[in-house]
């Protein structure tokens, strides 16, 4: 059975890159039954944060990327590394160098000043012919893993094809420090192998660890998984993404008002395709998602695509969810909103004008605080003959039923009356209501907001 796995270091938030390699892990395992894993990488102890590790529990929740089993931390795995170091040193896999930093600069200054690039040489490793240096005394080794010589390392990337990598350009690696941790590419391995990936799927910057790995996988006797490189992703300028970019954090995207499954459904075509399908859901990705169609040249982060899917999911969904939603947003800004009309009315007025729910909740705002037009609104648009217009029209609103059909019959009376046309009163009329010229059709507007509240917004300015 196909199993993935998810192995972020928690060193900062869930990124837009981390996500959309985790989206990818997790459709293919989904796409063929298997299990998706999630594996926290967080051996870097310095850089390791529990916050980081909380922000990228809380970026996978959010978009809906479940996993299978984990999280698996690798701090708590530390006994089972040293046990798989162990074995190779017993095995005569591995070996232990002595050679201090010290020795290793100079050695790799000599190696330079020859012209030639700075690898270990093999001092400490033991062979049938040579004898070895008495180790020095106070000196603790390192694990360095006994690298094949001759002969070439070769996969069939999933992604970029056939990869192949000669073992003479592969060190031997340090597996295990001085102080007996062992190092990053080594936990990788054991936990793949012990985990039984069957797919390793990841960001391309560590296509360079992948011969080692493949390497220490075939010493420890572990069958070698597939391997898919997903290419980098570039923000809108073309260069790699980075926080200059603005929100690259998972969760800003939440906060910034975007939908998990527009993030979800954007995520997917950065990198792969599916024809010319932009628009579709994550069952109809997971149908589809099977690691053909990835684009091996980096993808660019595209704001404008993202808000355009955010638009469309935002006009898809049912008034009472944005309604819901939009409700904390604006209590967090100290809104109330139970001070106007029920939300759920608004929300089909203004949800296919806007990209974000954060643009909702700005939109929607006017109701439920007092609003003070711009002075300069006020002068262009509020003209005596306005004025007058929307005096007659603030005593018709008194006793007009209040209904839409009804409040539209009344401003077309008043229009007609002052002889003016459907602007000159309905802009004048929205820059007092909401501050703004421009809002959904006027007569829904005025029956959302009340009477009470329409007539005080009016007169007060007449
Ligand atoms: N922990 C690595 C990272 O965050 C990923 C390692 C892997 O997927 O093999 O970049």
């Amino acid at each position: 059975a196909v199993r993935t796995r998810f192995a972020p270091s928690p060193t900062g938030y869930l990124h837009i890159g981390g996500a959309r390699t985790a989206l990818f892990a997790w459709a293919f395992a989904r796409h063929y039954g298997g299990q998706f894993i999630l594996r926290i990488e967080d051996t870097d102890v310095e850089r390791s944060t529990p916050e980081a590790v909380q922000a990228i529990l809380d970026g996978m929740n959010w978009l809906g990327l479940t996993c299978d089993e984990g999280p698996f931390y690798q701090m708590q795995r530390m006994d089972r590394y040293r046990e798989a170091v162990a074995e190779l040193l017993d095995k005569g896999l591995a070996y232990r160098c002595y050679a201090t930093p010290e020795e290793l600069d100079a050695m790799r200054e000599a190696q330079r000043a020859r012209g030639e690039k700075p690898r270990y040489d093999g001092r400490w490793r033991p062979e049938p012919d040579k004898t070895l240096p008495e180790p020095p005394a106070g000196v603790e080794p390192v694990i360095r893993f006994r690298n094949p010589v001759g002969g070439s390392v070769v996969w069939d990337d999933l992604v970029k094809g056939r990869i192949e990598i000669a073992n003479a350009e592969l060190d031997d690696l340090i597996i295990a420090r001085t102080d007996g941790t062992p190092t990053y590419n080594f936990c990788v391995v054991v936990d793949d192998w012990d985990m039984g990936i069957t797919h390793v799927i990841r960001g391309d910057d560590h296509v360079n660890n992948t011969p080692r790995q493949i390497n220490i996988l075939r010493a420890l006797g572990a069958e070698v998984p597939a391997y898919a490189h997903l290419s980098m992703i570039l923000g809108d300028d073309g260069t790699k993404l980075s926080k200059r970019h603005g929100a690259v954090s998972v969760m800003q995207y939440h906060e910034d008002g975007y939908l998990p499954e527009a993030v979800i459904n954007y995520l997917a075509r950065l990198g792969w395709s599916h024809g010319d399908d932009e628009v579709f859901s994550r069952d109809k990705f997971v149908k589809w998602f099977d690691l053909s169609n990835i684009t091996p040249s980096a993808a660019q982060f595209n704001t404008e695509k993202l808000n355009w899917l955010n638009g469309l999911y935002i006009k898809a969904s049912a008034d009472d969810v944005l309604a819901a939603d939009v409700s904390s947003r604006l209590a967090r800004r100290q809104v109330d909103p139970e001070s106007g009309p029920p939300l759920d009315a608004l929300m089909g007025l203004y949800k296919d004008r806007v990209s974000t729910l954060n643009e909702l909740a700005d939109a929607v705002e006017a109701f439920y605080i007092d609003v003070h037009p711009a002075q300069e609104l006020l002068d262009q648009h509020l003209t005596d003959t306005a004025r007058s217009a929307l005096h007659d029209l603030c005593v018709r609103l008194q006793t007009v039923d209040w209904t839409r059909e009804a409040l539209g019959g009344a401003i077309k009376e008043i229009m007609k009356a002052h002889g003016l046309k459907m602007p000159q009163v309905a802009i004048p009329l929205r820059v007092l209501l909401v501050g703004q010229p421009q809002t959904p059709s006027i007569d829904a507007v005025l029956e959302a907001m009340g009477r009470e509240r329409v007539i005080g917004r009016v007169t007060r300015y007449l």
